[in-house]
């Protein structure tokens, strides 16, 4: 125990050298282990890797509180040794391709009679874990949905941007594309996305929403009509028929190929470069750092 009442690297140290001994004495040492607490998760216990010839053990650090019986830490050690038998993270021969492909942890555990340590364990977890985690973990989750909430309002308030494409503008345009492309009777939606730092797209469609988004960046009024068209088009297009070429052709026939064009053209030059400058939360980000 540490001032802070919580278990401490030694108390894992000493609880992994009493498992050696008891289950697993007859192993080859490979590399020497080091073990200590990483940081908290939800649904990783552990693991175990190899650095310069060195066997790495990371123990969840939500191990650590006491309220965690010795035995649900144990059946994670044991769990991580039969990896190391295995070969993983030992510098030992690897025995399987896989990690736990097959049931092999489990076997090994039962060769070495040590499968009751999970048996208990995963009952303890069933009933504690998800308590222990958001009374230890609040702040984690905390954060995860204060920063979810300030997306949102940094979102909100970039489309609400005077002068910038509306959504109600994006649905009446859909509208008549719609008729446009004889879908009237599609009732697939569109609004705006409140695009992640990670999603490069201009457009997306979730089929089992039935709706299109179209990249929040693409409200600001610098970006042409025909390019917010063409994302509409496109996959009005696509929902009509299959295959490239005949969306290719579909377009044509509906008259808009000039502005597929224009569009693709801007998506090419300049939307790469658009989106990094414009991106609401990348601001966001920056300032942060
Ligand atoms: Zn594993």
């Amino acid at each position: 125990m540490n001032g802070n009442g919580l278990r401490t690297d030694d108390w894992l140290k000493k609880r992994l050298e009493r498992l050696i001994e008891l289950h697993y004495s007859d192993v080859n040492r490979g590399y020497p282990i080091r073990i200590r607490f990483g940081s908290r998760a939800r649904f990783r216990f552990g693991s175990i890797y190899s650095v310069n010839e060195e066997c790495h053990i990371l123990i969840n650090k939500l191990f650590a509180y006491p309220e965690v019986p010795e035995y649900v830490v144990d059946s994670t050690l044991v769990h991580e040794l039969a990896h190391y038998v295995h070969g993983y993270g030992s510098g030992l021969r690897k025995m399987h391709a896989q990690p736990h492909r097959g049931g092999v942890v489990d076997e090994e555990m039962r060769k070495r009679g040590c499968d009751h340590y999970e048996i208990d364990a995963a009952e303890w977890r069933r009933l504690h874990w998800r308590n222990l985690y958001d009374l230890h973990a609040k702040d984690i989750i905390d954060k995860k949905s204060e920063r979810e909430n300030r997306d949102i309002a940094i979102w909100e308030r970039y489309l609400k941007t005077p002068g910038f494409h509306t959504e109600e503008e994006l649905r009446s345009r859909w509208g008549y594309l719609k008729q446009v492309f004889d879908q009237t009777e599609n009732d697939t939606k569109i609004e705006w996305l409140h695009g992640s730092l990670h999603q490069n797209g201009l457009s997306y469609r979730y089929g089992k929403e039935g709706v299109v988004r179209m990249h929040g960046v693409l409200a600001n009024k610098s970006v042409p009509d025909y390019v917010l068209d063409y994302e509409m088009i496109y996959w009005l297009a696509e929902m009509s028929c299959d295959g490239w070429r005949e969306i290719e052709e579909t377009i044509k026939r509906a008259g808009l190929w000039s502005t597929a064009e224009k569009a693709i053209a801007w998506r090419t030059h300049r939307w790469k470069g658009f989106l990094r400058k414009n991106h609401p939360l990348r601001k966001r980000a920056a300032i942060q750092q």
